[in-house]
């Protein structure tokens, strides 16, 4: 499987943003103690992500073939159907904030640090992305990640992670005991072409969720609970 390491991520962020996802107002009396702590973040933060290009090779039963190794889960044999290619993938906050992170005092800069990692591995992400809508030429690309959702147990991150083997490594992430990704702000998954537009919040019946993305569909979980 062909590897692409992108380690060269712009932390751009834009302070006013950030701010609000914090609660913090630009003039309160803790605005200038996060702007402190938000220029230390800037100095250490090196988000990244890798890809790799992999062919897909036999699927049916509920398992598919990515780059040679067979995954289980009837979902993304569905959503690979008529793909030639998928793009297993890992994006990361970077071990470097990580670790500025476990530095910081005090449950509020936690938070602070917390929110702060979130961003950066949004950052990882929208580049990884638009790498590969570039590369591709489309604009259409969806992803699963596994244990998001019970038809993809989230054991089958250990395939995935087998799958990505140094690319992985590449940029600083590994598993950790229990499927546990480290840096904890990271994603790792399989990209897609699906001009459709595939969201695994559409199968998820949550109740409640900060990061829905997409309504839950009932009559599509009930199509693949039901087989
Ligand atoms: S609704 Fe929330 S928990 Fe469910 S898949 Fe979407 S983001 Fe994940």
């Amino acid at each position: 499987m062909d590897v692409v390491v992108l380690d060269d991520v712009a932390f751009d962020v834009e302070e006013g943003a950030l701010m609000g996802l914090v609660r913090l107002r630009p003039q309160g009396v803790r605005a200038d103690e996060f702007r402190a702590v938000l220029d230390e973040a800037r100095k250490v933060a090196r988000p990244k992500a890798a890809c790799g290009i992999a062919e897909v090779g036999h699927r049916g039963r509920g398992r598919v073939d990515i780059g040679g190794v067979s995954f289980t889960s009837r979902l993304l044999e569905e959503n690979l159907r008529d793909a030639n290619a998928a793009f297993p993938y890992i994006a990361t906050c970077g071990a470097e904030l990580e670790e500025w992170a476990a530095g910081q005092q005090g449950a509020l800069r936690q938070f602070w640090a917390e929110n702060i990692m979130l961003v950066a591995l949004g950052c990882a992400v929208g580049y990884l992305e638009g790498y590969l809508k570039g590369i591709l030429g489309v604009e259409g690309l969806s992803s699963m990640n596994p244990g998001a959702l019970d038809d993809w147990p989230i054991e089958q991150q250990a395939t995935l992670f087998g799958l990505l083997g140094d690319a992985a490594r590449s940029v600083g992430c590994r598993l950790a005991p229990g499927m546990v990704m480290r840096p904890l702000k990271s994603v790792s998954g399989i990209y897609f072409v699906s001009h459709g537009g595939f969201t695994n919040c559409s199968l998820c019946p949550r109740r409640s969720c900060a990061s829905r993305r997409a309504a839950f569909d009932a009559a599509l979980y009930a199509r693949y609970r039901g087989g």
